[in-house]
């Protein structure tokens, strides 16, 4: 039996809107973007939500909304997908990549801190001198359990920089400081913008898109401005009864907007959004239970303070317990059918940052430790009982296959 790595959960009513948005006549921005925008406002407790084609298109307007440019700098994960960074580089901007936690793999805040030192003592010259200003931080939400907001929004303050959140595998998280608090949803909290991700493989997909939230009525505006060529008047009301054919460019915008198409689906992925993380939730209690024996392996972490989105379940491999490599392991889970992945190889271990960037990858414990251990497993809402149960036993059967545990004690 394969089991392929994600598949998207999509419904009867996703069908019936997109058919209904198609016989309607009105396919890009429109009603349907409006209502999806209005309705995952809602979803995380903000007053602004901006539809994009992606998430990418997102965190790039947020940056440019916040004013980014030539000289500054930016605090970035080196665990994280190419599109956190390159949104800085787009700005002629400079991404100062920072090391992560060994446990969640989230972004370390000791070492944002230790890297701003090494910049301001010239120790990160290769970067183009010390008197490059870091401006903002870009914390990404690695699989969907979010980091302490306070303490970032705590080291933003202090050194006065805006936070864009890449919450691309967070919808829906929420964390709490204390099991007595309120939930906060990702997109609640007191960041600057918060960019999420609607990508085929994500906790909830229009096929291609995205959404930046804010609390900031300015750069909700500067957002939606750019987001469609910098017209004063968006298509939407630009082409319905109240609105004007006399539309202003007042600047030069990009061309990110979603279609009504997308939205259509994404307005049922939407509704569906909190069951089908309950639903991922049950088979990573369910892989984690059937784990618990095992040795070789270290099992994602989360607490009661943490709604986890579930969207990845990685594993650690315990290298000094197991005869196989990361890289054997996945081809012995590929060979027996088993769709995975690794979330990521780090930036700095990618030609652009090591060759043209010239990161030392000395820099980055962490995130080289990890790198070398992780593999993500197949978790998405519709995986069955069977699915769940062969992940499970082709894993364990690895686990004993490969353990270096009866070999210490045959000897
Ligand atoms: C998927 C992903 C993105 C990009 O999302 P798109 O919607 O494909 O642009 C950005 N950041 C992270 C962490 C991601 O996993």
């Amino acid at each position: 039996m394969n089991v392929p790595f994600m598949r998207p959960q999509l419904g009867e009513e996703e069908i019936a809107e997109v058919v209904d948005t198609l016989r309607s006549g009105w396919l890009t921005t429109g009603p349907k973007v409006n209502r999806f925008e209005t309705e995952f406002a809602k979803a995380v407790n903000a007053p602004f939500a901006i539809a994009v084609n992606s998430c990418t298109a997102a965190l790039h307007l947020a940056v440019e909304a916040l004013g980014l440019r030539r000289r500054q700098a930016v605090l970035v994960p080196t665990m994280t997908f190419a599109a956190t960074s390159e949104v800085v580089l787009y700005n002629d901007a400079i991404p100062v990549l920072v090391d992560c936690d060994p446990v969640t793999g989230n972004m370390d805040l000791d070492d944002a801190r230790r890297k701003m030192e090494l910049l301001w003592s010239g120790k990160l010259d290769f970067l183009g001198g010390r008197e490059i200003d870091v401006v903002g931080i870009m914390p990404v939400h690695v699989g969907g359990l979010m980091l302490d907001l306070d303490k970032v929004n705590d080291l933003a303050s202090e050194f006065g920089l805006w936070v864009v959140e890449d919450a691309a595998h967070a919808f829906p998280s929420a964390w709490r400081k204390n099991p007595q608090d309120e939930w906060r949803m990702c997109g609640e909290n007191t960041s600057d913008v918060t960019c999420f991700s609607f990508y085929a493989n994500k906790t909830i997909t229009t096929g291609e898109g995205g959404m930046a939230v804010t609390h900031n009525e300015i750069l909700a505006e500067k957002i939606r401005l750019m987001s469609l060529h910098g017209l004063s008047r968006d298509a939407w009301q630009r082409y319905s009864e109240s609105g004007s054919w006399d539309y202003r460019i007042v600047a030069p915008g990009f061309k990110y907007n979603l279609t009504d198409i997308a939205a259509a689906i994404g307005i049922h992925q939407l509704a569906a959004g909190f069951e089908m993380r309950e639903r991922r939730e049950d088979i990573a209690d369910a892989y984690t239970a059937a784990f618990k024996g095992l040795d070789e392996i270290e099992l994602p972490s989360t607490d009661g303070d943490h709604l986890h989105s579930w969207h990845l379940y990685p594993l650690r491999l315990r290298l000094e317990k197991l005869s196989i490599t990361r890289n054997d392991f996945i081809e012995q889970l590929k060979k027996n059918g088993i769709g995975c992945s690794v979330h990521w190889r780090p930036l700095h271990l990618h030609p652009f940052y090591s060759e043209r960037c010239r990161w030392p990858a000395s820099h980055f414990p962490n995130a080289n430790y990890l790198w070398e251990r992780i593999v993500s497993l197949p978790l998405f809402p519709s995986m069955t009982t069977e699915e769940i149960n062969r992940v499970v036993s082709v894993v364990r059967d690895l686990c004993r296959a490969h353990t270096k545990a009866s070999l210490s004690l045959v000897a």
